[in-house]
């Protein structure tokens, strides 16, 4: 398949043919795990394919970062042992000590632990805001010294939407970036690049690996001028992704549209059950009418993903045992697997934050619905609720 014919195709089409031909010695259709940490010359910097030494480059890497760059839209995508050696890297490609960066007040907790553990003492300067709240993120934004905007949608365990192409236009009003965590809602069904966001970044060990089987992160930019300056960092930080994670997350990658319907279908149904359940005092989901994000999302999203939050009417007690009791909900942390998993998030997740701001309810249950037969979740959610 060409680059021009596989551009123009479908999303399926790009997860699983975009970044790799089959093999010209042996015609293998997936790419080998090509485990050389260098690469004979043919003669001194006769490099073949650009291949030198395998923190800067290696063939099982670049399939993947070839896809992923596909799956997003952009033109380039560069693949992570983790999320946070991902953010890590955009943190240090596009910010230097003095700058300022305005951040969710919500952000995934490993990710505000870098920003205020790691990158608060290395110099940057940030300001927390609601990404739901576009005012609040304008707010937040000191033109001329913020360098980039930093937004999940949806954000976790709240679910909260922010409005990409606002918060693109805000940020590049003030002659700042836009990096959009994408990893909730998966390229499949949220294309940031596409709104206006300058930076995409993923844990792959989520939704995009989907099998809860490897770390990983990646990002993705359109640009080619900040993609050389994450380049450069990716190889003079080194966390890149090893050739046996790449393969294994790009394997994931294959599926992941057929995997995300599945995951849509069932967090429907369960949502559908726990709407109309006297035990659940209050449903979080963004495909619901009554999510404070949902025509945001409805514009944004092609569908609502498969991540459901909701809080039970007996108070702590209750959420910890409906955590406990299920069977088929894998009590763990974690998402975006094919196995689906429960958690709460006040003593799990989330219990870095208890006392601050960032508090979670004592009540909320957060699910990563899998996609295993959706009547046996909804069966075990009944028996979980007591
Ligand atoms: C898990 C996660 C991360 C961190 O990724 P790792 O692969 O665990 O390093 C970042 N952002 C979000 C939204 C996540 O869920």
């Amino acid at each position: 398949m060409t680059q021009e014919h596989r551009n123009k195709s479908g999303f399926e089409t790009r997860a699983i043919h975009a970044g790799y031909e089959p093999d010209p010695t042996t015609g293998a259709v997936n790419p080998p795990i090509v485990a050389s940490s260098t690469y004979k010359q043919d003669g001194v910097g006769g490099l073949r394919g650009g291949y030198e030494y395998s923190r800067s480059a290696n063939p099982t890497r670049t399939a993947l970062e070839g896809a992923i760059a596909a799956v997003e839209e952009g033109e380039r995508g560069f693949a992570f042992a983790s999320g946070l050696a991902a953010e890590d890297t955009i943190l240090r490609s596009l910010m230097k000590p003095g700058d300022h960066l305005v951040f969710p007040d919500d952000a995934y907790g490993g990710t505000y632990r870098l920003v205020d553990k790691v990158a608060r003492p290395w110099g940057l300067d940030y300001t927390p805001a609601a990404v739901h709240d576009a005012a609040a993120v304008a707010e937040a934004i000191q033109p001329g010294r913020t360098k980039l905007v930093w937004v999940e949608t949806p954000t976790n365990p709240l679910l909260n939407i922010g409005d990409i192409a606002a918060i693109a236009n805000l940020a590049h009003a003030a002659g700042a970036l836009l990096v959009v965590d994408n990893t909730f809602a998966s390229p499949y069904l949220q294309q940031p690049l596409t709104l206006g966001a300058d930076v995409v970044v993923h844990s792959t060990t989520k939704y995009v690996g989907g099998h809860s089987d490897v770390v990983g992160g990646a990002v993705v930019v359109r640009d080619l001028e900040l993609a050389d300056r994450i380049a450069f960092h990716q190889n003079a930080i080194g966390g890149v992704a090893g050739p046996f994670d790449a393969f294994l997350t790009h394997r994931g990658l294959k599926t992941l549209g057929v995997r995300m319907d599945r995951h849509c279908d069932n967090a429907e149904r369960v949502v559908d059950f726990l709407v109309n359940d006297s035990r659940v005092a209050e449903v979080i989901y963004p495909g619901l009418e009554s999510h404070p994000g949902h025509a945001v999302a409805s514009r944004q999203m092609k569908r609502y993903g498969g991540m459901v939050s909701f809080r039970v009417t007996g108070g702590e007690a209750q959420a910890l045992a409906v955590c406990e009791r299920a069977e088929v909900f894998t009590l763990g942390e974690s998402l975006g697997g094919v196995e689906s998993l429960i958690e709460h998030p006040g003593r799990m997740t989330h219990a870095s934050v208890a006392g601050t701001d960032l508090e979670v309810p004592a009540d909320l249950i957060r699910l990563s619905v899998g996609i295993e037969t959706a009547d046996d979740l909804v069966a075990d959610l009944d028996r979980a609720l007591g």
